[in-house]
Parts: C-alpha cells; sequence; structure tokens
C-alpha cells in the first residue's frame, strides 16, 4: 500500500504543505503557511487559535469553499485540487455537511422539512437507508417530539440541534462546524455540543468543530491549536486539564476562556 492509499484508509481529511496567501509583495498575508494535518474518521476534531489565526480560512480549504495557493487538500478519499468548480460544488453537496453560528433555518418550514430539505434540494429520494438515517439522527440528537415545530417554536439550542441534524442525515464524510456555539448562552452550548458529541460516538461520524471557546473544545477528541497560519500545538484525545495547560503554556495563543 503506497503512502497515499495508507492516507486514505486513515484518515478521513488531509492537508500537505497547505498555503494560502492574500494579496502579494511586502503587505501579502500568509492565511495559511505550509499546514500538514490528518483528520482521523469518527472524531471530533477542534481548530482553535487566536482570532486571524487561520481557522477559517483552513476550514474554507477542506471544506473546498476556498482554493489554497498551494499545497494538497484530500476529503474522503478526493483530492479537491483535482475538481473543477461544478464538481468541487457537487462533492460539496454530496459529501459534505455544515453548521453555522446562525443556524440558517428556513423559518416557514418544520424541524422536519428542514431536516430533509438538502435532500430534496439534491433530488435525493427518500429510500429507506434515508429514512432510517433520518430516525437515528433524529433521535441522536434528541428531536423525536420536535419534527413538526417551526424555528419560531424552539429554543436556540432545539434550533441548532435541527441544524446538525440536517448536516448529519445526507451521509456526509465529514461535517464542519463553524462556531456552532456563536449564539448560544452557556446552557444551551453545553446541551447542543453534548448532543453533537453523541451523534460523532453512536453514528460513527466526522465533525470539525471550529471555535475559539475553551468550553466547546473540551468536548472535542484531538484538538488543533493554529498560530499564523501554522499549527501550534496538537493534542490527541486531551483531557480537559491537559488542555486548558496547553493553551496556557502557549503565549500566541488568546482563548477567551
Ligand atoms: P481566523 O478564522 O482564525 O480568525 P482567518 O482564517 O479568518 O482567521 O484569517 C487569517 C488571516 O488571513 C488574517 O490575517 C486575515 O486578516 C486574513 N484574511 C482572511 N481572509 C482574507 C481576505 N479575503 N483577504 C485578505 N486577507 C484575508
Amino acid at each position: 500500500m503506497d503512502d497515499t492509499t495508507q492516507r486514505t484508509a486513515t484518515t478521513a481529511a488531509s492537508t500537505r504543505d497547505l498555503t494560502k496567501t492574500y494579496g502579494s509583495g511586502p503587505t501579502a498575508v500568509h492565511a495559511l503557511d505550509g499546514v500538514d494535518l490528518d483528520l482521523a474518521p469518527g472524531r471530533v476534531t477542534a481548530v482553535m487559535g487566536p482570532s486571524g489565526s487561520g481557522k477559517s480560512t483552513l476550514m474554507h480549504c477542506l471544506a473546498g469553499l476556498d482554493r489554497p495557493t498551494s499545497g494538497s487538500v484530500s476529503v474522503a478519499g478526493v483530492d479537491l485540487q483535482d475538481l473543477d468548480d461544478d464538481r468541487l460544488t457537487r462533492f460539496r453537496r454530496d459529501h459534505l455537511g455544515f453548521v453555522f453560528q446562525a443556524f440558517n433555518l428556513l423559518p416557514m418550514l418544520t424541524a422536519r422539512q428542514n431536516i430533509m430539505l438538502p435532500l430534496e434540494l439534491a433530488g435525493r429520494r427518500a429510500d429507506v437507508g434515508t429514512l432510517r438515517r433520518f430516525d437515528q439522527v433524529v433521535e441522536v440528537l434528541g428531536l423525536s417530539d420536535r419534527l413538526s415545530h417551526r424555528p419560531s417554536e424552539l429554543s436556540g439550542g432545539q434550533q441548532q440541534r435541527v441544524a446538525i441534524a440536517r448536516a448529519l442525515v445526507g451521509d456526509a464524510a465529514i461535517v464542519f462546524a463553524d462556531e456552532p456555539t456563536g449564539n448560544l448562552d452557556s446552557a444551551a452550548s453545553t446541551e447542543v455540543l453534548s448532543y453533537l458529541r453523541q451523534s460523532v460516538r453512536e453514528l460513527g461520524r466526522t465533525v470539525v468543530l471550529v471555535t475559539h471557546e475553551l468550553d466547546a473544545a473540551a468536548y472535542a477528541d484531538d484538538v488543533v491549536v493554529l498560530a499564523d497560519g501554522r499549527i501550534r500545538t496538537y493534542l490527541s484525545a486531551p483531557d480537559r486539564a491537559e488542555l486548558v495547560a496547553a493553551l496556557q503554556a502557549d503565549p500566541t495563543v488568546g482563548v477567551a476562556r
């Protein structure tokens, strides 16, 4: 088995010598400056770091929302740089899920309709496998008795759980959650992160959690800390004390606590 095949088999996504530069000459900003990363499947990986450290740029390159300046990105065994824009759009739609800070639910649709919307837009029929996955996702996110509610009839935490269900129901290889608790109070954040972690455990999914909140990262299995577009620290399965110590030991990381 060559190196590439091995990576594909054991990682959900990987980057090699990834760079992203905005502008040129003396004013160029190196948002990513040589990032090598392997994301383990079936786990939550948190991407942390101070504002401007490259978290969003890394997520956008991993998710095919932005093209790197150089280097490679492989997701679910597919090299994204080999895809033209149309194929990249289809790849995103069919293989990736997204959860944002603003829940982005459609107000006139029920929770059930919001969850099923991406599948309908993609023209996928609600076959037996899809319906079974819908039931599993709704169950693990504790939404079974909320499916006929509209977003305005749900709490913030429940709305974000609907958004997570929507991201999971299509069997995405990776779900990207970008500051998913940014609009929630601490009780609702705890609720959402617990459900998110539980879904990863029970459904065997892979989640990339972009966050600047230590409390959110404490729900991750692995933590990547960025500084100035580079990976500063990689912690596998840290406990909270280890995470706090690693972040406190690093003066470049201004993590909100
Ligand atoms: P983070 O998500 O950690 O706050 P970003 O990935 O948004 O960091 O940004 C990393 C660096 O790239 C910052 O210096 C930011 O100002 C710069 N940057 C991000 N997007 C652009 C852009 N579209 N044009 C110019 N500079 C950008």
